[in-house]
């Protein structure tokens, strides 16, 4: 249910690293889930070899050849990499080969460069040595460096390092994952973009990761690949070894290090439901979304970047019920312009066309912090200047925003969401802003859809409870139940010693949805759910049952989702969901659910929803 850490922090120097071996038994890692499929196999530890270049002294007389050959390694390095940015802009996307400019931005740093010059001059040693020592000390720095972004720099720099060291020493050009000789699945402390975008896709079974995030380039690659991933393990490299056996969930971000043997079939069972489940997609994705007696739900995608339209569209899903904009502010300096904005906005619109696309104003804080911004840290950031408040506050980054997403409206079907609205006060002050950007527009003769649907996201419980006034104002609403169950059960989101409380079948949870359902539809209001309890198999005919719109979820959740849609009548969820209302605690909604889930739709239902 929650979300991991968006912030890539590293403490270990990955040049540094020291690997130690503990026992045999099975064990289970929870990390980050990157890329979806489940794969058994062998592990190959990657990048674990230390580049330390032997010290070598030198004469004086030696240095300007040191020098020259460094320079000589520098222009060779840029060479490779303009080589890879040109075949992985070819083969995946500008959007994923524009990673390697910022490796280009390393190569290119003029500091750097003359400190290693400076360092060779005076301490006279091989050119390789100075280098790996002046490096290690950048990503000592850069990993205490209390800024993200700097932080956020240091798997480049040693991506680009490396890359130097192996030209200095006239070492390999390629990552080492091209020609693995046997399949495996691969574990590292930190792949690097070019090590993933280079690996053999069908030798590299699935990999695993010490460090990463959800968003991090690594594990964007690894869903354009389809390769299993999990990322942010932790400590993975230091208790798997080569050869050791493991099996890695993408799905549930889980490995299991040398597995007992009953984990291994209850795994394999799991990896053929998942691909039955694959391959019916294919069908599903050609049939309409709709119950047993022909009532039509919308199944929509949550994207975080332009480019996860390609799996919205792939997994049969009717739209986009959530695009979280604020993804395309993370990892930069700078604030995206509204040129910028304007045209990943609007090449999202054209390719979803004619489905629509539901685009979220900045949702920034909570778990999502922006360095470029500056906005100081706070007790309770869940609760503070976050979201909807603060772009009320910053009326200028707001209004860029406003303008980029208006002008994109005339390009496809757009509709506009605000989050974390606490009342109709701020849906109005929103939505004053938008007439002010509005009528610019107007007057520089630029094109924008005038009636833009407009909708609030219901996820604070003073905007559920007052859904009723809401959905008068309102074109749809949207529940955001990552955050309503966090607020309304006052369960923080991403704090694990209280994720037993944290419980979307709570009476409370439910109730509320009921509430903002029933207030929405008063009105005739279209009322959609976009957090992940929308993508839980087992909520599935509750949500129905209590008259839901819109389910709107990961794309990988949809094909399973339409497919328990299908399966029922909307009179049996309607029962279904009038039973639970009835019930007491979570649990029991819970084991409810989970026992009609496999009694309608088994073979969904697998061993898997017992946990
Ligand atoms: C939510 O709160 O349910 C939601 C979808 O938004 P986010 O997870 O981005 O806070
Ligand atoms: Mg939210």
């Amino acid at each position: 249910m929650q979300r991991a850490g968006l912030i890539l922090t590293t403490k270990k120097n990955p040049m540094r690293q020291n690997r130690h071996r503990t026992s045999k038994k099975q064990l289970q890692l929870k990390g980050v889930p990157a890329a979806p499929g489940i794969v058994i196999g062998r592990v190959h530890v990657f990048g674990t070899e230390e580049l330390m270049p032997p010290k070598r002294n030198i004469a004086a007389e030696e240095i300007p050849a040191e020098i020259e050959r460094f320079k000589k390694g520098l222009a060779e390095t840029k060479k490779e990499i303009i080589e890879i940015e040109e075949t992985i802009s070819r083969e995946m996307g500008v959007e994923h080969g524009r990673i390697f400019s910022a490796h280009l931005l390393v190569l290119e740093d003029v500091v750097l460069v003359e400190e290693v010059i400076a360092r060779l001059k005076k301490k006279k040693r091989n050119v390789e040595s100075i280098f790996a020592e002046v490096l290690n000390k950048y990503i000592d720095v850069l990993s205490d460096a209390k800024d993200e972004y700097l932080r956020e720099r240091v798997s480049d720099i040693t991506d680009v390092g490396k890359r130097i060291l192996r030209n200095l020493m006239g070492g390999r050009r390629d990552s080492g994952l091209e020609d693995l000789s046997e399949k495996a699945i691969v574990v590292a402390y930190d792949l690097s973009p070019s090590d993933t975008a280079m690996m053999h896709k069908g030798r590299v079974l699935g990999f695993a990761t010490d460090i990463g995030g959800r968003t991090s380039h690594t594990a964007i690659m690894a869903k354009s690949l389809e390769i299993p991933a999990v990322v942010g393990l932790e400590n993975v490299t230091d208790v798997v070894e080569n050869g050791d056996r493991v099996i890695l969930d993408g799905m549930h971000g889980v490995v299991i290090v040398n597995p007992t043997k009953r984990f291994i079939e209850k795994y394999e069972k799991e990896k053929k439901r998942y691909e039955s489940i694959e391959k019916e997609l294919v069908e599903l994705k050609l049939l309409p979304s709709e119950t047993l007696d022909g009532e039509k739900v919308v199944l929509a995608g949550n994207i975080e970047l332009p480019e996860d339209v390609a799996s919205v569209l792939s997994h049969g899903a009717e739209g986009i019920g959530l695009y979280r904009t604020e993804y395309f502010f993370m990892n930069r300096r700078d604030l995206p312009s509204e040129e910028e904005q304007f045209n990943a906005y609007k090449s999202v619109a054209t390719r979803i066309k004619p489905y629509y696309v539901i685009v979220r104003t900045l949702d920034l804080g909570g778990d999502k912090f922006l360095s470029q911004l500056d906005v100081p840290r706070e007790m309770n950031p869940f609760m503070g200047w976050r979201a909807i408040r603060f772009c009320l506050a910053r009326p200028d980054i707001f209004k860029t925003q406003l303008r980029a997403i208006l002008r994109a409206s005339a390009f496809g079907n757009l509709k506009l969401m605000y989050p974390m609205i606490s009342g109709v006060e701020e849906f109005r002050q929103a939505n004053a802003v938008v007439e002010e950007v509005k009528t610019d527009l107007k007057k520089q003769g630029i094109p924008f859809n005038e009636n833009i649907p407009i909708g609030a996201m219901i996820e604070v419980p003073s905007a559920a409870l007052t859904s009723d006034v809401l959905a008068k104002e309102a074109a749809f609403f949207s529940i955001g139940t990552n955050d309503l169950i966090q607020y309304s059960l006052a369960v923080d989101r991403v704090n694990e010693k209280i994720a037993y409380l944290y419980e979307p079948t709570h009476p409370a949870v439910l109730n509320l949805i009921k509430l903002i359902i029933d207030n929405g539809h008063r009105e005739n209001i279209s009322v959609g759910l976009c957090g992940e309890m929308a993508g839980d198999i087992s909520l599935v005919m509750i949500l129905l049952g209590l008259g839901l719109d819109e389910f709107s979820t990961s794309p990988i959740a949809v094909p399973e989702v339409k497919k328990i849609v299908r399966s029922v009548t909307r009179a049996q969820a309607k029962d279904i969901a009038e039973k639970v209302l009835g019930m007491q605690t979570g649990k029991q909604v819970q084991q409810f659910a989970r026992a009609k889930l496999k009694e309608l739709v088994p073979d969904v239902a697998g061993e898997w929803s017992e946990g």
